[in-house]
């Protein structure tokens, strides 16, 4: 199966965008990222899925612990930022929940601590126990066939 097929028809299912934070030796890392979901009510588990090429790979491990910031509509410039798609380093603050660096402005906050980890291919599912949760009223930044989108409700 040729990879752009197989892209296209991934991107073909629409998501929402996040950037996962954490911090290793006071140093804050963020990374985009769509491949998230929620696995589990009782306890609370995500799932999030990283290349192991993506720094991002180390750190988690190093940190034991990461944040998923869901991002809002408005965000579309921090889903850039981190995922190396803006030329030059943009200065972004970080806010701190639960000893975690977050982003400011999200839609929602899921702060975990390392559950388990699952090498698969060539990304590791990482299993995040949920520590805490932050919620605003905004509406999602969305990613469907690689362009960055809003909703848009459909008539009854
Ligand atoms: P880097 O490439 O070092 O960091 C990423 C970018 O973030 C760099 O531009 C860096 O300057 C910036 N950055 C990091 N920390 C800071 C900071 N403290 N302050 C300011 N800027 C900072 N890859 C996956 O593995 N899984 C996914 O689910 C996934 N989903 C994606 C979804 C979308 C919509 C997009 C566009 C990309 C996705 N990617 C995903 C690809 C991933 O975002 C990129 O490959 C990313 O560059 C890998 O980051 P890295 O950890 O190697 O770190
Ligand atoms: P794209 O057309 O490359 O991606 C469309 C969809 O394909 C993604 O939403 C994802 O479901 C899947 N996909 C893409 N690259 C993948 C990978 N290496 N491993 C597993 N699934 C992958 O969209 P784009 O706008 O060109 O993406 C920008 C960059 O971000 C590309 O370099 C892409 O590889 C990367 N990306 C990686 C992942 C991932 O690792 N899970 C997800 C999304 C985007």
């Amino acid at each position: 199966i040729d990879d752009r097929l197989f892209r296209n028809a991934m991107g073909s299912f629409a998501t929402g965008v996040t950037v996962i934070t954490t911090e290793v030796a006071e140093e804050v890392h963020g990374m985009t990222a769509n491949a998230f979901m929620s696995i589990s009510l009782n306890p609370k588990l995500v799932a999030i899925s990283i290349g192991e090429n993506a720094r991002m790979h180390q750190h988690i491990k190093d940190a034991n612990q990461f944040a998923i910031n869901i991002l809002s509509s408005d965000q579309q410039n921090v889903s850039k930022q981190f995922s190396g798609q803006l030329n030059g380093e943009s200065e972004i603050t970080f806010a701190t929940y639960k000893g975690l660096p977050i982003l400011e402005d999200g839609l929602a906050v899921v702060t975990c601590k390392l559950y388990s980890e699952y090498v698969v291919g060539d990304h590791t599912v990482f299993i995040g126990h949920v520590t805490g949760v932050k919620l605003e009223q905004k509406d999602p930044l969305l990613f469907s066939q690689g362009k960055y989108r809003e909703l848009k409700e459909l008539e009854e």
